[in-house]
């Protein structure tokens, strides 16, 4: 299986990381998105980020240039369909990607691979929605794309040998390093993870501690480069709670619940970095708590 281009459904944090990646390694790649601002948005960002990449050396210019010339944009989903491989990178919502998958379908080429980048969403599920579960896997990014080591592969009860192979090439050939987890609610990073951050949270809604104490307590207490509260606005506020609901559903255990004042920020629409509020409020020069 020769991949050579790639398509990437969703250009928000982790799409425009994709294609940043993938456009480095040499892979021509279109990206779409529903969104106009969220296209163009995704070029300034990769052009900044491949920027910052060439001041610290671990680029040259001719791979700057090179890499920003592979990357092309579409509003037009099934313009995709002439890619070898799709990643989809969009919004957490299972109604979300069937629609992009069963909207994909009937323009692919038949070698052509399909991927979900989904943080905690059943790749069975979503496989049974296309005609090729075989030719289907979760391809699961860490972010920031471009500095995380390590991808997730996760195969689907009916994924075949050789799409994990050339899935394995791939992420070789990205320079980074695969895990393979089984297609269980949220599969290994964040079925540890996502707990973690949301009893910070409970700690947090219990009054245990506030949001400085927290994240100072984890960082220097477990050496954890950042704080759990810090992290979840990294994440996105939208995607924690998404992927504590898979949890809490899939497992049907108590123990995976989300906690009331994680929903209560969702519903705010502080859903952290990317909408400069969530845990702490990025509007001013430097990040200051909301509790
Ligand atoms: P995001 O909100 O930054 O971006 C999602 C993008 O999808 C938006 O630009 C939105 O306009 C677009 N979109 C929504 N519906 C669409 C459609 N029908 N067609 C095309 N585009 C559509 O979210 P994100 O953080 O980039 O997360 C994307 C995916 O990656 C999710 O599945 C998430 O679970 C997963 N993921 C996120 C992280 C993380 O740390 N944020 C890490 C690993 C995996």
């Amino acid at each position: 299986m020769d991949i050579q281009s790639v398509g990437v459904v969703g250009a928000g944090q982790m799409g425009s990381g994709i294609a940043h990646v993938f456009a480095v390694a040499g892979y021509d790649v279109l990206m779409t998105d529903i969104s106009r601002e969220s296209l163009a948005n995704a070029g300034a960002v990769i052009e900044a980020n491949l920027g910052r990449q060439l001041a610290r050396g671990k680029i040259d210019e001719a791979t700057r240039d090179a890499a920003l010339k592979r990357i092309s944009t579409t509003m037009t989903l099934s313009d995709l369909g002439k890619t070898d491989l799709i990643i989809e990178a969009a919004t957490e919502r299972e109604t979300v990607k069937v629609a992009i998958f069963e909207d994909l379908v009937p323009h692919l080429k038949p070698e052509t691979i399909l991927t979900s980048n989904t943080s905690s969403i059943s790749i069975t599920r979503l496989a049974s929605r296309t005609d090729r579960p075989e030719k289907f896997m979760g391809f699961h990014f860490m972010n920031p794309v471009p500095v995380m080591q390590l991808v997730e592969l996760i195969r689907g009860i009916a994924t075949d040998d050789e799409t994990y192979k050339a899935l394995k090439e791939v992420v070789e050939k990205l320079g980074k390093t695969a895990a393979s987890a089984e297609d269980f609610p949220a599969f290994i990073v964040n079925r540890i993870l996502m707990p973690m951050i949301n009893e910070a949270v409970y700690t947090l809604y219990e009054g245990v501690g506030s949001v400085s104490s927290i994240d100072s307590a984890m960082k220097l207490g477990t050496n954890h480069p950042m704080g759990p509260l810090e992290l979840a606005d990294f994440i996105g506020l939208d995607t924690c709670l998404a992927i504590m609901n898979v949890l809490h559903d899939g497992l049907a255990d108590t123990k995976y619940r989300p906690c009331p004042l994680l929903t209560k920020y969702v519903e705010a629409g502080w859903l952290g970095r990317k909408t400069q509020r969530g845990f702490y409020d990025y509007r001013g020069e430097t990040p200051v708590p909301t509790r």
